[in-house]
């Protein structure tokens, strides 16, 4: 909720529908906690493509008039939170463009891992670039490709790109959901009436009373338009890394990922910690909303009852006058009580989903024994966090991950509690469906399944928008290339 891993985007796009641009904007109010500092939509009423894109969350972004100037049967959407590329309006997306292959809107979540090299080159050859984000790459690739046909030109496009993509592509008559070979980022295919959707989460989908029908598989294209869904696969095999971090914290927990029921992997996630960890206590406290799933299953398997013994304030805005000095720990404590009728006198079991720098963790314990605590003892449904993410998530130099630099027992000291345990690696991979052949686990382990040029990593790594920093103080190069740690080659 404070010290996480932030998502890049949430993508949507719809065939078939009247009321695309309306629908659009519903998949995309229902995919808001994907991204946050920009929301677009972009739709074709079969010749002519029209967009509009706006800095904040959804609900904010559009108005009605805005959605009725939108028109056609064919709309795609994006919620926007900047992994690469500053947070401006001109980085929204989608993106759209018009050149001899005709109209192209690009919305993308992921990162490319070879987009500066690929800018660096077009940018030689006389490419004008609009934006600084990494998904513009791909539509100065499209509109260059000789190939002779639409979709020619966007597998000649997306062939060139590599990391992590799933991309939601609208031409003036077809709307394209493609997911990258390794299937980092999720793709749902889904069914209202004679209309198709695809989009990040099938919690889109519910939202409007559409079917899920399948997800887009990795490597595969699926093109929408008047003959159906047309599926093809033009890109070589490559071994499956789907980001294990959207079923621990990122996707909704109503939302089906990867084909797999969020909710479920979650409750599953907190059984195995409990059969691993388990602890003497009296109560079992989330720390909310990213720790309820995981308290449930530890409670469930443990035997020690759940309570919330912490109580989130949902209506805190972005911005809020603080205090000075005058209340300790104000920026927490104005998002999260403690219930001191559950927490007083008591052995405390403190779930949470993840430990980025801990800062966060440590005042939430010390809040808990304020409140009475007799023991707290941490317990995280995930491994430790121990390296940065290149394929679309924002996260910390690896220097600010306090599982990089500290033993498990330093940890414990600063946070103050009496025990901590993490979920093992082998208990996460065990939770998922092909979890040890299909998964991406690199922030956990340091491999990374798909590999890029040193100084892309360094490029990659200063794009992060490291939480509450202002540009200016960001990392220096030499710094930030200590910080990357060597990257080993596919381990499969
Ligand atoms: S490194 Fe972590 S956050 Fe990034 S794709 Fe892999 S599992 Fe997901």
């Amino acid at each position: 909720m404070f010290d996480k891993f932030r998502e890049a985007c949430g993508v949507f796009g719809i065939y078939g529908h009247p009321e695309a641009a309306n629908l659009t904007y519903l998949g995309l109010y229902a995919l808001q906690h994907r991204g946050q500092e920009s929301a677009g939509i972009a739709s074709s009423d079969g010749t002519v493509v029209r967009q509009s894109r706006a800095m904040g969350h959804v609900s904010d972004a559009f108005d009605e008039a805005t959605l009725a100037r939108l028109s056609g049967r064919l709309a795609i959407g994006h919620v926007r939170y900047s992994t690469a590329g500053d947070s401006k309006l001109a980085n929204a997306q989608p993106i759209v463009i018009d050149c001899m292959h005709g109209p192209l809107a690009l919305a993308h979540n992921g990162n490319l891992v070879n987009a500066g090299e690929l800018r660096d080159a077009l940018v030689r050859q006389g490419a004008i670039f609009q934006t600084s984000t990494d998904s513009e790459t791909v539509v100065h690739l499209f509109a260059r490709s000789p190939e002779a046909t639409v979709e020619g030109a966007i597998v000649d496009a997306i062939s060139q790109v590599r990391g992590a993509f799933s991309f939601v592509l609208m031409t003036a008559d077809r709307v394209i959901g493609v997911r990258d070979p390794n299937g980092f980022r999720p793709l749902a295919l889904g069914r209202l009436g004679e209309a198709w959707v695809v989009c990040s989460e099938t919690c889109a989908m519910d939202l409007i009373g559409a079917t899920y029908v399948r997800d887009v598989e990795p490597g595969e294209i699926v093109v929408l338009g008047a003959g159906g869904v047309k599926s093809i696969r033009p890109f070589a095999a490559a071994p499956h890394a789907q980001c294990v971090f959207e079923h621990v914290y990122f996707s909704r927990p109503d939302s089906y990922v990867f084909g797999e029921s969020v909710n479920e992997v979650r409750t599953n996630l907190g059984r195995r910690l409990a059969q691993e960890s388990p602890v003497e206590a009296d109560v079992v406290v989330p720390i909310p909303d990213s720790g309820v799933y995981a308290s449930i299953g530890y409670a469930e398997a443990s035997g020690v009852p759940m309570r919330m013994g912490l109580v989130r304030n949902h209506y805190v805005g972005r911005t809020f006058i603080e205090p000075q000095q005058s209340i300790r720990h104000f920026g927490v404590r104005v998002k999260l009580n403690p219930v001191k009728s559950v927490l007083e006198g008591k052995r405390v079991v403190l779930i949470d989903d993840s430990i980025v720098r801990g800062t966060t963790s440590r005042k939430i314990v010390r809040m808990v024994r304020n409140a009475g605590a007799r023991e707290v003892h941490m317990r995280i449904s995930c491994p430790p966090t121990i390296s940065p993410c290149f394929y679309g998530v924002d996260t910390p130099r690896r220097s600010d991950l306090i599982a990089a630099t500290h033993t498990l027992e330093e940890i414990r000291k600063y946070l103050d509690a009496d025990s901590i345990a993490y979920l093992s690696h082998d208990g996460l991979t065990a939770s998922v469906r092909d979890g040890r052949t299909r998964y991406c686990t690199s922030c956990y382990t340091g491999v990374y399944p798909v590999a890029f040029p040193r100084d892309e990593a360094s490029y990659l790594q200063l794009a992060l928008k490291l939480n509450g920093e202002a540009a200016g103080a960001r990392p220096a190069v030499a710094e930030v290339l200590l910080d990357v740690p060597e990257l080993d080659p596919v381990k499969r």
